[in-house]
């Protein structure tokens, strides 16, 4: 995982702005280029990268995202679990945006081995509630089990 202070690759798409947010959200981290975004565009949010957020990082995101212009469209993709257990967390760490797609933290109850799956919410929201595929161990093949309790980890699904 980077652990550097984090980085922001912007890419400026026909429909979208795209962020790629990599390291540490933390008291060093410049966030100012949210009161900047353009208002009435869509922006999707990278946070795959996202490593680890401490409690002055929470504190200036929040701050961050109460400076976007109105009516800006925000989406977060390929959320990593650091960044998802804020939006668990904090009820407004997401601030209005939607999450498209997370990393699920999964383990194998048979070798121990740990990975992360990505998970598209709207491919895998059925009817019933979210439905999610099974994961089959890379080391051993069984299949994995959730790393955390699942209403913990959806329950920014309300
Ligand atoms: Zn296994």
């Amino acid at each position: 995982m980077n652990e550097n202070v984090l980085q922001i690759a912007k890419t400026d798409n026909p429909d979208h702005l795209h962020l790629k947010l990599s390291g540490i959200i933390n008291e060093e981290a410049q966030l100012g280029f949210f009161k900047e975004l353009p208002g009435g565009k869509k922006v999707v949010i990278n946070t795959k990268e996202v490593a680890r957020i401490n409690s002055c990082g929470v504190r200036e995101w929040i701050l961050a995202l109460k400076s976007v212009p109105q009516g800006l469209e925000i989406v977060y993709e390929e959320c990593s679990p650091a960044f998802m257990d804020q939006v668990n967390m904090i009820t407004n760490f997401a601030s209005g945006g939607t999450i498209k797609s997370l990393y699920i933290p999964y383990v194998c109850g048979s070798c121990d081995k740990k990975s992360e799956e990505l998970c598209d919410l709207e491919a895998n929201m059925t009817a019933d509630g979210l439905e999610l595929p099974e994961v089959k161990c890379p080391g051993c093949q069984n299949a994995m089990e959730l790393a955390d309790d699942p209403e913990q980890l959806f329950s920014f699904l309300g």
